[in-house]
């Protein structure tokens, strides 16, 4: 799958992002990097459908998804677009296991499956342990698990995540970011990255670096 994003241009404010244009592969890590305002997050929710760009288009698995509407871009997240976010955004009434389950509830899926799925995905990234734990009786490192777990659990084969390791001592960043290649490595993720971090950012196999909404430079890995 490729991305290509168009300008976003705005005739009555000041445009977010211009001359937006780049293509990640199947199976990449891609980090986007850039300071605060720059417009990395306002990337992100364009590609995964929370927000229209005023020109421009954007491309997932040779597919123009830029014209779907809110229910189908919903459908389209639900088979194919992960996310994580730097504060995980789980559902504190919840439990860790419920919070996997949501994503398999919203599909349909029945009990039974929905219950395998879940231990499955929860074994996954770490937490066998920890099904009936709700998020204030888990760690910064442990919640974000469950987050990613919640987002896996669905096999999305691209994930986009918003700083996954903002709110991580550099202890817990690390094994979430071996969790993040580990993942792209056996089950060849795509993954989309924002950070803040250069030494985060090396996990990628390509950066882009945003600078008030223009990417200036772009760097493949060697
Ligand atoms: P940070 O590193 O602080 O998260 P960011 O690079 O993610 O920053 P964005 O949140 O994308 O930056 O914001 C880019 C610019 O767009 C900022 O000037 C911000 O004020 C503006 N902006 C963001 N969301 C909106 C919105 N919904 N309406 C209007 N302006 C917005
Ligand atoms: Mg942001």
């Amino acid at each position: 799958h490729t991305f290509l994003l168009g300008k976003k241009q705005n005739e009555t404010a000041l445009p977010v992002l211009k001359n937006i244009s780049f293509s990640v592969d199947k199976g990449e890590i891609l980090a986007i990097t850039g300071k605060s305002g720059s417009g990395k997050s306002t990337l992100l929710n364009i590609i995964g459908g929370f927000m229209k760009p005023t020109s421009g288009s954007v491309w997932i698995k040779e597919m123009n998804v830029t014209n779907l509407n809110e229910g189908e871009y919903a459908d389209f997240r639900l088979e194919n677009i992960g996310f994580i976010f730097q504060n995980f955004q789980l559902i504190p009434s919840m439990t860790a296991f419920e919070n996997v389950e949501l994503p398999l509830v919203l599909k349909g899926l029945s009990e039974k499956e929905r219950k395998e799925k879940t231990e499955q995905t929860l074994e996954q990234v770490g937490l066998s342990n920890y099904h009936h734990h709700y998020p204030s009786e888990l760690s910064g490192g442990q919640q974000q698990r469950v987050s990613i777990a919640r987002t896996l659990v669905i096999e999305p084969p691209i994930i986009l995540a918003d700083e996954p390791t903002g709110s991580l001592d550099s202890e817990t960043e690390q094994e979430i970011l071996d969790l993040i290649t580990g993942l792209n490595r056996d089950l060849g993720i795509t993954f989309l990255m924002i950070t803040h971090d250069e030494e985060v950012a090396q996990i990628a196999s390509k950066q882009i670096h945003i600078h008030d909404g223009e990417i200036v430079k772009e760097e493949v890995s060697a």
